[in-house]
């Protein structure tokens, strides 16, 4: 699979007849394919390659620059610091990506960085520009977020590369049944767990707490019934930011799952806070908290956030694409296909 999978994207690139600097590298980034490529002519309509790649192979593509021909990093810099003008940012090079984060809460910034100009200015630097936009008031969460993901950068893509290699790796049957186990949240509200499987493939639809409860086994989902399912599985969906859906996840990483979590971005933050609130809840009364906050940095590194209406492949079998629930925040719909 791996390899056919690569034979098509370099059919396909070779049929655009730009020789040989077309494809340098090819990485798997969770459950994208990076492409990187040393034709500046390809980077340049990389947003059109990727579209195209993503209809013939059904795979997620992102066209990266090789290092040889981005600008260099000071070069690179000075050049968006005339652009941006006296905009307060904060501007990353990603070495590894190519790519370029520029960090900023002034709105003036997003004024100037609209697509197109983004799009030139990729053309002209050669790396990939994303603008982020920051809080407007300073916050611990987000700040303890980014270390608990970065803090490590080269194990971040690590974790991403291994991921990938899950994911398209190799589908052995034919998809024709799908089992489904409620492990909580059934006729109860708490301790959302639903279990998904088929014969390649296991996913976990949230892993929520039973507040209420007072006893252990009441608290949780029914995974002590097969622990084992605990390394099996390939994803798990965060489908919102409510306790009861989420209050659990950390203790599979306790108990040492290390495959992705997928959520949509504001559902991260909203997440990790609550659970860091339980933590500290928990140690200010003196009760024994479930989990710790290396779990939740554990999870937090492993977390994959899609946008809303993007089919995004998470296992050989499975394709998962979140709609807007209207519910709160960043809550999706979990739309398994
Ligand atoms: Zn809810």
């Amino acid at each position: 699979m791996l390899s056919k999978l690569r034979m098509d994207i370099l059919n396909y690139l070779a049929s655009l007849g730009r020789g040989d600097s077309t494809v340098t590298r090819l990485e798997f980034e969770g459950p994208r394919i990076a492409i990187y490529t040393a034709d500046p002519s390809v980077f340049a309509e990389r947003n059109n390659v990727a579209r195209e790649l993503v209809n013939l192979i059904k795979k997620r593509v992102v066209v990266r620059p090789d290092e040889s021909i981005r600008m260099p990093e000071e070069e690179a810099r000075r050049r968006l610091k005339e652009i941006l003008k006296d905009v307060q940012t904060n501007i990353a090079f990603d070495k590894d990506q190519g790519e370029v984060v520029i960090e900023g809460s002034d709105q003036a910034l997003f004024s100037i960085l609209t697509p197109d100009v983004i799009a030139q200015i990729e053309r002209e630097i050669r790396w990939i520009v994303s603008p982020v936009r920051t809080p407007l008031l300073p916050s611990r969460t987000v700040e303890k977020l980014k270390n608990y993901i970065y803090g490590d950068g080269e194990e971040r893509l690590e974790t991403l590369r291994r991921i990938g290699e899950m994911v398209f790796r190799e589908q052995l049957f034919e998809p024709r049944e799908v089992l489904v186990s409620f492990l909580g949240g059934a006729m109860q509200v708490g301790r959302s767990a639903i279990l998904v499987r088929t014969r390649d493939s296991t996913v976990m639809m949230d892993f929520g707490i039973n507040a209420g409860a007072s006893k252990m086994d009441e608290m949780l989902p029914k995974i002590d019934f097969s622990p084992e399912l605990i390394q099996r599985l390939d994803a798990v969906v965060i489908t919102h930011s409510h306790m009861d859906h989420h209050g659990a996840l950390p203790l599979l990483y306790k108990y040492g799952y290390r495959g992705p979590v997928y959520m949509t971005e504001p559902t991260l933050p909203l997440m990790v806070m609550e659970h860091l609130d339980y933590i500290n809840l928990a140690a200010k009364t003196g009760q024994h908290a479930l989990y710790t906050e290396q779990d939740v940095r554990q999870m937090a590194r492993h977390v994959i956030t899609l946008r809303y209406n993007v089919v995004t492949n998470i296992a050989p079998d499975i394709r998962l694409t979140f709609y807007n629930a209207g519910h709160i925040l960043g809550s999706a719909i979990a739309h398994l296909h």
